[in-house]
């Protein structure tokens, strides 16, 4: 069995979801696992920030604009009357729902429902076309199987044995359709994996079906050696270790759902990430496998908050570290870099959500400064021979760039830098001159 993922930009336009059908259709086992199409997420997104402050005439808007984009998408995509009856129907549905909620109270509960609505349609829209094509396929609903538990985290057993019963009941078919991102919590409310989530289910289903690759394809022939969005001349990587993959998706690499590598590595499944446009092309191979040397690639991720505390005493006292990061830990907000002085500490956070009380706390302990509008630039690669200066090559590269903390050791395979985001583009630019 193979677990394929198909993202929105693979899905752009009803040309793509044709081309995307005939990849399918060879006959091979697998769940194919799609994103909504590219955009439609954003336009859901800005729909329910209408809704939630009663803009009515806004939302009401969009919803037609999104209604006539998908009448267009059905126009072209199906031949068949019966097929194309079949679509208008669900659009209907699912638009005329968006439309009640303009009458009706819209919470955070309304909003996540909203959000599912590009993945629903997108599988359903794939599945009529390869019926209307005579391709036999079924769609799994994944609000069927797909279950996050109270702290967000998949629910590998209920989703499991969901997911085998929900198979069981086609025996003998081979293609099996699923939604990415969407799922339920465990108030059994619809809920989903965070932006870009479809990554994540295709490996959170890889790994409990036990399948022999997990293939994420989408509009680039891979893994970059860095951000394409910022830098030219950037070039596909064949080959990633699990944890080179995980950080670098972590610390900013599109490509991937921070998440996404995590239940592959666990279930040790290879993770192919490959090229819609361009099938042919080899694409980027994640495994357990440690392969070779120096720095292989940079990521960089927005959005960077520093919390600088400086201890009240004159020297960190014992405990002083504790402290801090217990407040952290009671607030659930991850620290991604930190570097300590005599008497202060530095760490970085991205989601500030909880920002206010966790200042609160941190003031009992000495003076706290913060600075919004950072971009951490994360070097991943294998500096085992520490003696070919990786560290200087990249300093070197950074001479005109002001940075605000460095984490050098913490692991041999990456090197942090934290710029003002203002420089990324410069910074992301001037290293890959250098490094590459
Ligand atoms: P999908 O819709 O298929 O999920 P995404 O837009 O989420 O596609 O991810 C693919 C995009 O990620 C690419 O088009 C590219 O611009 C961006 N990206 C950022 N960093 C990298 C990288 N290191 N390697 C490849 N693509 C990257
Ligand atoms: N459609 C969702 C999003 O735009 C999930 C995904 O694309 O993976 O975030
Ligand atoms: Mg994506």
């Amino acid at each position: 069995m193979l677990v394929l993922k198909f993202g929105g930009t693979s899905l752009g336009n009803s040309s793509r979801i044709k081309e995307v059908a005939e990849l399918v259709g060879d006959g091979v086992p697998k769940i194919v696992v799609l994103s909504a199409m590219s955009g439609t997420t954003n336009k859901l997104v800005e729909i329910a920030q209408d809704l939630y402050v009663k803009r009515h005439s806004e939302a009401n808007e969009k919803i037609d604009k999104l209604y006539k984009d998908y009448r267009k998408v059905i126009d072209e995509l199906f031949a068949d009357q019966i097929y194309k009856v079949k679509a208008i129907e669900l659009i209907d549905l699912h638009t005329n729902r968006l439309r009640a909620y303009t009458q009706d109270l819209f919470t955070i509960y309304e909003e996540r429902a909203v959000l599912a609505l590009g993945e629903l349609i997108s599988t359903a829209f794939f599945h009529f076309y390869l019926e209307e094509k005579g391709t036999e396929n079924v769609l799994l609903p994944a609000l069927n199987f797909m279950r996050i538990d109270k702290e967000g985290e998949p629910d590998d057993f209920y989703i499991k044995q969901n997911l085998e019963r929900e198979m069981e009941q086609h025996k003998g078919q081979t293609l099996f359709i699923t939604q990415g991102f969407i799922c339920r919590n465990a108030f059994g409310e619809v809920d989903n994996l965070k932006r870009g989530g479809s990554d994540y289910t295709a490996s959170i289903i890889g790994s409990l079906v036990k399948a022999e690759e997990i293939q994420i394809w989408t509009d680039i022939d891979g893994f970059h050696n860095n951000d394409p969005r910022y830098v030219d001349s950037t070039a596909a990587i064949r080959e990633l270790s699990f944890e080179e993959a995980a950080e670098l998706a972590y610390f900013g690499a599109k490509i991937l759902h921070p998440s996404s590598v995590t239940p592959a590595k666990k279930a040790n499944i290879p993770v192919r990430l490959k090229n819609t446009l361009d099938p042919l092309a080899i694409g980027t191979l994640l495994t357990s496998n440690e392969t070779g040397e120096g720095i292989k690639a940079i990521a960089a991720k927005d959005g960077i908050t520093v919390i600088k505390i400086k201890s009240g005493r004159m020297l960190l006292a014992y405990g002083f570290m504790r402290k801090v990061f217990e407040i952290f830990e009671t607030y659930k907000t991850p620290i991604d870099l930190i570097t300590t002085s005599e008497v202060t500490v530095s760490l970085t956070v991205d989601d500030t959500s909880m920002l206010p009380d966790i200042l609160v706390d941190l003031k009992k302990y000495g003076t706290v400064e913060v600075e919004e509008n950072q971009t951490i630039i994360c070097v991943v690669g294998n500096f085992i021979a520490e003696s070919k200066g990786y560290a200087l090559q990249i300093f070197d590269s950074l001479k005109d760039i002001p940075i605000r903390m460095i984490s050098y050791g913490g692991s041999r395979h990456n090197i942090s830098i934290l710029v003002p985001s203002g420089f990324k583009k410069q910074a992301l630019n001037a290293m890959h001159k250098k490094l590459f």
